[in-house]
């Protein structure tokens, strides 16, 4: 499994792009960052968005995607999943003819552009080879984790903007090749981090406590650009194994 990180940040600056995360090409888990980072033809291999939540950090750029797609002479149709909650926050608040052309009825509401296809949490579905399933996660809105098995039986679980107490890492059995896990802020910030769910290193080490195997590589996403350094500082002192810090354009592969 080869990801492609478009972007791991939690704000938008030079140099720091919204999250985005790119499998094997082809499916997008999050749509932060798309358009800046990606050619045209890029992504239009891109078959499949799996949205972690409604956050504007997680969807901006999925209504300029789907107008790049409307530019393609070659039909393409992008399914996004998520849970029923995400896919009518998109709908009504996005995609609502307002603040952009509703795009899961262009050109035609048989065969637009962006089907939203709701998926229930804990059920696990096949897509294109790739076995998937959606955890609940707890944040300030409704929002899912994703874990996703390659053919090869490679595992990744993407938890999205899951802040402190979940028990996501309790259900998922046997030990993962990697995660991609949040960490917003450094520990002083614990009662923002609380406030508004999200972890920091000394949350995130309260959360991998809870899961029976901590897994191959564990890799940090979502930080507030001006405390990457500080956060990288306090994750070093915790010895909690293999963590890597992504960066905007990394890829890296399970
Ligand atoms: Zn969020
Ligand atoms: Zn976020």
């Amino acid at each position: 499994m080869k990801i492609q990180v478009l972007g791991c940040s939690s704000a938008e600056l030079p140099n720091a792009n919204l999250p985005g995360f790119l499998v094997d090409g082809k499916i997008l888990l999050d749509a932060g960052t798309i358009g800046t980072v990606l050619t045209e033809s890029q992504q239009w291999k891109i078959s499949h968005v799996l949205i972690t939540h409604a956050h504007l950090d997680h969807v901006k750029d999925l209504p300029f995607f789907a107008d790049n797609i409307s530019m393609n002479r070659k039909r393409h149709q992008v399914t996004i999943m998520s849970i029923p909650e995400v896919n009518g926050a998109l709908k009504k608040n996005l995609l609502n003819d307002i603040l952009w052309p509703d795009f899961t009825k262009i050109p035609t509401p048989d065969d637009p552009i962006l089907k939203l296809q709701n998926i229930q949490p804990g059920v696990s579905f096949t897509l294109d080879g790739y076995r998937i399933i959606g955890y609940e996660v707890r944040h300030t809105v409704p929002a899912v984790g994703y874990l996703i098995e390659d053919k090869n039986g490679k595992r990744l679980l993407y938890a999205g903007d899951a802040g402190p107490d979940n028990t996501i890492w309790e259900f998922i059995p046997g030990k993962l090749d990697g995660i991609i896990v949040e960490v917003s802020l450094p520990n002083r910030f614990q009662e923002r981090a609380l406030e508004t769910g999200h972890l920091t290193p000394k949350l995130l080490q309260k959360e991998l406590k809870r899961m029976k195997d901590l897994p191959d590589m564990i890799f940090i996403t979502h930080c507030k650009p001006g405390y990457r350094e500080k956060i990288q500082e306090e994750l070093q002192s915790l010895h909690m194994g293999s963590i890597t810090m992504l960066t905007d354009g990394a890829r890296f592969e399970l």
